[in-house]
Parts: C-alpha cells; structure tokens; sequence
C-alpha cells in the first residue's frame, strides 16, 4: 500500500488522538518520509510521549505549535516550509481541540470565545501556500490526502441536524465550535477545490483520550486506524463530506 502522503502535519499531537495519529503514521508499512508532530511544548514535560516516540522515528520532526497564537503558527509555518523545500505539504490535520462542559446558565462570553479560537480558527490561512504547493506537484490529479488535504477534527455533538445527547452533555461552546467548523470546512472543500486540496470533516467516534475520558466506547487505537483507513480511501467525491472513523456520513 502506497504512503498515506509524503508529508503530514497533526495539530496537538501531544496525547490523545493527535499522538495516536502520529504514531501509526510513523509505525504504518509506507510511513510519510515527513511527519510534522506539532504540539504547545515539543521540549517540556508535556512533549515527553512525542519526544519518546521521535527518538524511534526520523520521520517524525516536533514542532511547536499553539494554534492560538499567531507568531507559534508562522514560526511553524517557516520551519515546516524551510524543510520540505519546494515541495509543499500534502496533508494537514486539524485535531487540537478543547472542551467545555458549560450549560445555558454556566456558559459565559470568554469561554465561548475561547473554545471557538481553538476549535474552529487553527492554523490553516497561514498553511495554505504550503498546501498550494504540494497541491501542483507535478502529475498530480484528482483531490486525495496523498496530493493536498485539510482533515479537520470535528464532533458529531457539533452536528446540528443530529443535537444528539442535550440533556447529558449541554457542552453549548463546543458544539457551537464544532458547528461552527463544519461550516468552514464546507466553505474550504468549495473554494479550495479548483485548487487541487481536498477538504474533510472527522468524527473520530466517542474515543478513550483525556477529553473523551474512560467512559468512552472506543479506545484510541480504534479510532485511529478507522480515521487513517478512510483518510487513504478518500477522493474527489468525497471532498466537503462530513464522515465518522468508520467513514459512514454524519449529518451537519
Ligand atoms: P485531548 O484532550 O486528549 O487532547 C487534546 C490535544 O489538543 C492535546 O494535545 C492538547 O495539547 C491540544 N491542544 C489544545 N489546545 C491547543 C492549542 N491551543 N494549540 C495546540 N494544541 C492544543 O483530546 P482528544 O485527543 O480526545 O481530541 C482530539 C480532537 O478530537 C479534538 O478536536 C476533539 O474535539 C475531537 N473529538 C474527540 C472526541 C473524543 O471522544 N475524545 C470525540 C469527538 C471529537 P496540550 O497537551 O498542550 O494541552
């Protein structure tokens, strides 16, 4: 089976799904020669499961990236173009993401505010040139991760037509958030289609992970080895699609 892509860059991929990902990227049979493992503190005690994993991997390089700071995601964005040379990245995975458990009475403006920056912003304008790049790489047609792709995590508590779980999980700024992502994703796999980048939204299921905590169903590496299958089976059709790890459609 041919490479996923030759380059791949995970937001948060610290713990959880992120780490996860970067895991079985580097572990997988044709693993990306490039994989961009970035994360708010690659040198500090909370990049040390990343820092393990790079020492057994030359593929994986840590990056520091908080994507809520604009200077973090240009600094990334340098040393991620600087070492792929002219050649652009192929794919990029917006998974860092935080919670909130506020109901309609808890639920105050800065926290909305806050979820919403890191749930829907991310670092994307600025990767763009990058994915551009990749996307003309010469006897490239057709959209697929392996030419040019945003995969961006999202939450089927984030689909409207569903409102699933109300009552247990009132969570109003996440699945604002995660509402609010879908829409942009929509928004790019429509503008960004001309331009040769596929554009995705990812449920990855109710996953075992600090966020999803130990009541959760599925374990990580579940989840991730359905996410990375149906990210290899995606295409043009499926461009603008709101799928589950499982790659059944979600409805928005
Ligand atoms: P975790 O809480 O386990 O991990 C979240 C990751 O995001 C951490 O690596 C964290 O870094 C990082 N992060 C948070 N804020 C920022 C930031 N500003 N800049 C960079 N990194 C940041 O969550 P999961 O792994 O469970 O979730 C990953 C994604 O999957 C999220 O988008 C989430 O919404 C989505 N999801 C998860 C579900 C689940 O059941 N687990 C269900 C549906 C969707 P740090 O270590 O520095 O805090």
């Amino acid at each position: 089976m041919a490479a996923l892509a030759r380059s791949v860059l995970v937001t948060g991929s610290s713990r959880g799904i992120g780490l996860e990902l970067v895991r079985q990227l580097a572990a997988s049979p044709q693993p990306p020669q490039h994989i961009f493992a970035t994360c708010r503190d690659p040198k500090g005690p909370r990049g040390k499961a990343l820092q393990e994993l790079a020492a057994q991997h030359a593929s994986i390089k840590l990056v520091q990236l908080d994507t809520v700071n604009l200077p973090s995601i240009q600094g990334a964005m340098q040393a991620v173009g600087s070492h792929l040379k002219d050649q652009g990245l192929n794919l990029l995975i917006n998974n860092a993401g935080i919670s909130s458990h506020a109901t309609l009475h808890s639920l105050d403006s800065q926290e909305m505010l806050d979820v919403f920056a890191t749930n829907v912003v991310g670092p994307l304008q600025e990767f763009l040139p990058l994915l551009e790049q990749a996307a003309k790489g010469v006897g490239k047609e057709g959209l697929s991760c392996s030419r040019a792709a945003v995969i961006n995590v999202s939450s089927k508590l984030g689909s409207i037509g569903l409102c699933l779980g109300l009552p247990e999980a009132p969570m109003y700024p996440y699945r604002a958030s995660k509402a609010a992502q879908n829409m942009v994703t929509r928004c790019l796999a429509v503008e960004l289609q001309d331009k040769g980048i596929l554009c995705v939204a990812i449920h990855p299921g109710w996953v075992k992970t600090d966020m999803g905590t130990e009541k959760a169903p599925l374990t990580v590496e579940h989840s991730v080895r359905g996410i990375l299958t149906v990210l290899a089976s995606l295409s043009q059709d499926a461009s603008g699609a709101f799928l589950d790890w499982d790659g059944n459609s979600v409805p928005w």
